[in-house]
């Protein structure tokens, strides 16, 4: 209601072409409030209840089930990891009982592991990340019979070659592919590459961890950081800025403002963990917690971090606080989104990881508001084994490269969602 007066009161005080990209930002608004902050909403939505696989000689079975029928469409990522996406109209997510905005789990036959998640206030996706390639030999909707009472969409897949595989058309436009910002949550050409700005963990006198051996954490971030640069610049896909490219000390607020002066569409940072136990290692991936969050906002006021959506003074103080609130909720949302692309990632690199591998965090390095973040500590220097991978170029290697493929992916997944729209 209250929404619907704002909408009223604005359409008087500005031109057409404002109300105009207004009201689309605020219809987008509106939906995610709608859907995701009103249980009344959910409760009409689809819900989807179970994902599961079954092997049937050489092809693997994918069984979606849900409480109503649910439109759909498939298609393939070739790049990366090879991947099938179920996009499906906006549906609820309660898979094995746990209702949740997104998820993983682990698949069968030539599907590792799969996620799910809502990629836009009217879609929803089921990402099926394959163990080799294959494709989809035939899709079909089944409704509820005497036997079962839920709906549901099969998948079959059957392995096929590297070229098979890559000559699967996908639905990417080359052209006047559009894409919405995280930086400045306005309209912007794709052809402007990704900024990434990698943040290599501490320097100068704060050496941070201290490893079994004596190894520095920040010389161990700093030549991971540098590496990671060197592959994610090779790849032609991404600008990539640094916090620091040498040992020096950098204040975390300076980090975070270089995220954010750069427009960066995803920040990363790297850091090394040390444990009070030393048999304890393997990385895992932090985002911002909801204690967190509530600092980002504080810091937002205290560091004058001015949000572009802010800076347009034509518009009341009620909708930019809708929007603000909106582009720290997609943040939040992007940057769970690449964690879980990255975890998989480092699992399938062989490299350890820790139990809850996705964790939350208040990082100071993790609060800009409108930058995707993401800490990874990629192992424990007071393990001596975690020690020896991250002091090993060859070794940290394999760390390096989930991270470039888990870029890959979340850059990739995130331009098809804004070419459909
Ligand atoms: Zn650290």
């Amino acid at each position: 209601m209250r929404l619907c007066q704002i909408r009223g009161r604005f359409k008087k005080k500005l031109n057409k072409g404002q109300v105009d990209v207004i009201q689309r930002i605020l219809s987008v608004a509106i939906c995610m409030l709608f859907f995701c902050v009103s249980g009344i909403a959910e409760a009409r939505t689809t819900r989807v209840s179970d994902v599961r696989f079954g092997l049937e000689g050489d092809e693997t079975r994918v069984v979606i089930d849900s409480d109503s029928p649910v439109d759909y469409r498939f298609f393939v990522l070739p790049n990366g990891t090879p991947r099938i996406v179920v996009e499906m109209a906006r549906v609820r997510w309660s898979i094995n009982g746990l209702t949740s905005e997104a998820g993983n789990g682990d698949g069968d036959g030539l599907v590792a592991h799969y996620r799910y998640e809502h990629n836009s206030p009217t879609t929803s996706r089921l990402i099926l990340d394959l163990s080799a390639p294959a494709k989809v030999l035939g899709s079909y909707a089944m409704k509820p019979n005497h036997e079962r009472s839920s709906h549901r969409i099969i998948l079959d897949l059957r392995q096929v070659n590297e070229a098979e595989f890559r000559a699967t058309p996908t639905p990417v436009p080359d052209a006047e592919l559009v894409m919405i910002s995280q930086s400045d949550s306005l309209i912007r050409s794709a052809k402007r590459k990704p900024v990434i700005v990698i943040d290599a963990g501490h320097g100068g006198k704060d050496p941070g961890a201290i490893g079994v051996k004596g190894t520095f954490e920040k010389d161990v971030t700093l030549a991971s950081a540098l590496a990671l640069r060197d592959a994610l610049l090779r790849t032609g896909r991404y600008e990539v800025s640094m916090t620091r490219a040498d040992d020096t000390f950098i204040e975390l607020e300076d980090r975070v403002d270089r995220a954010r002066e750069f427009h960066a569409d995803l920040f990363i940072s790297l850091h090394a963990d040390a444990g009070s136990k030393p048999h304890t290692r393997g990385a895992s991936v932090y985002t911002l917690s909801p204690s967190g969050e509530k600092r980002s906002q504080a810091l937002r006021k205290s560091h004058d971090w001015v949000l572009d959506v802010e800076r347009d003074t034509a518009r009341s103080t009620e909708v930019n606080d809708i929007l603000v609130s909106l582009i720290e909720r997609e943040t939040k949302n992007q940057s769970a989104r690449f964690a879980n692309m990255l975890i998989p990632e480092i699992e399938r690199a062989d490299w350890p990881t820790l139990d809850n591998t996705h964790r939350n965090a208040g990082f100071f390095v993790l609060l800009a508001p409108d930058v995707p973040a993401v800490l990874v500590e990629m192992g424990f220097l007071t393990n001596a084994k975690d020690e020896a991978l991250l002091t090993s170029p060859r070794h940290r290697k394999h760390i390096i490269q989930a991270i470039v493929r888990a870029t890959d992916s979340f850059f990739e997944d995130k331009e098809l969602y804004v070419a459909q729209r």
